[in-house]
């Protein structure tokens, strides 16, 4: 029942191709974007390999020598592998298809390699653009999840703690604001799928989809709160699931962390059901009045320190929906914690 990320660390940088039914080459680097994370870094070669016409990086894994060294050492064996003549010099484009740091934290790296523009969704360009202030920003907000949600003592303290000592990326240089359904460079389409992060994007070209962590093949992505998080929440992500699952040609998704997705179609479906699994464990949960932590700790009796955020940032997301959705009743007192209480069916006349 974990949120989190559990992907194997490599040792050195892992690198396949994908050719897309346009004769596109796709080839996945993997970074250890932070020491226990593996993240996918994709560059994307269209045309000659002796000349390519375009040439794209999406995502940058994380910031530390270990991920940006990695990139650099991935990227060269494009070259030398595979005789892709890429370089950084005539890069077209870099792409960030949302703004956690296993995926942006590399681009102040990448961008001194590289005047090649970079894109990304305009709920992240601020962040991106001055993390500091975008940090400092959120900081009520936080402190207003906490109060709704319940959350008290050692839990609050790492929250806060969370929000004020994020891995902060470095600021960076955003040059073309995405919305989705763009194309950008006449080559991807841009879908905006919110969800997992309000600004995250999913990038098509010809039958393959780069999906980021809209879909993974071994987790169900980290949910936050849409209250706590602009387009975050499962109602934009199951939403997002619709919009993605309604493209037709698609025949691989490459996610952000893990394997190729041949059965991407499948992998929605199994996600839905996941979510399905999961919100009625809260309605299982919630036949008393309960605050979200108390329901987290129902759910979760041997709760790790490690796991303790994303499982409460989880279950405040799912009473959130429940409570949206008319299953679960929210009791709220203004400068008190919401109670959650499942809704008895009615009876049937
Ligand atoms: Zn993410």
């Amino acid at each position: 029942m974990t949120a989190a990320p559990s992907e194997s660390s490599p040792s050195s940088p892992q690198l396949t191709r994908h050719v897309t039914s346009g004769g596109a080459r796709i080839y996945t680097v993997g970074v250890n974007a932070f020491p226990h994370l593996s993240a996918n870094v994709f560059l994307i070669v269209v045309g000659d390999a002796a000349a390519p016409s375009y040439t794209a990086l999406l995502d940058t894994g994380g910031h530390d020598a270990g991920s940006t060294g990695g990139l650099a050492l991935g990227l060269e064996a494009v070259r030398e592998q595979y005789g892709e003549a890429w370089s950084w010099e005539t890069l077209s484009r870099v792409v960030i298809s949302h703004v956690h740091p296993d995926h942006l934290a590399g681009l102040p790296f990448v961008q001194t390699l590289t005047a090649a523009p970079t894109a990304a969704h305009a709920l992240d360009v601020a962040t991106i653009r001055n993390p500091e202030a975008a940090r400092d920003a959120a900081i009520p907000g936080t402190e207003a999840l906490l109060a709704w949600a319940g959350i008290e003592s050692d839990y609050a303290t790492r929250f806060r703690n969370r929000a004020r000592n994020l891995m902060l990326p470095r600021a960076a240089r955003i040059d073309t604001v995405l919305h989705g359904g763009e194309s950008l460079d006449g080559h991807f389409e841009v879908i905006h799928t919110p969800g997992h992060a309000g600004g995250h994007i999913c990038l098509r070209l010809h039958d393959i989809l780069l999906c980021a962590d809209h879909l993974l093949p071994h987790n169900s992505p980290p949910l936050m709160p849409e209250r706590a998080h602009v387009g975050g929440g499962l109602a934009h992500y199951l939403a997002s699931l619709d919009c993605v699952e309604a493209l037709e040609g698609v025949t691989l998704a490459l996610g952000g962390h893990g394997g190729p997705m041949p059965d991407w179609r499948g992998r929605i479906w199994q996600l839905r059901e996941r979510y399905q699994d999961k919100l009625q464990a809260v309605l299982d949960a919630a036949d008393q009045p309960a605050t979200v932590q108390a329901l987290t700790l129902t759910l979760y009796p041997n709760i790790s320190r490690v796991q303790a955020l994303l499982l409460l940032d989880q279950t405040g997301a799912l009473a959130e929906y429940l409570a949206a959705t008319g299953r679960l009743h929210e009791q709220a007192v203004a400068g008190r914690a919401s109670l959650f209480q499942r809704v008895q069916q009615g009876k049937k006349g």
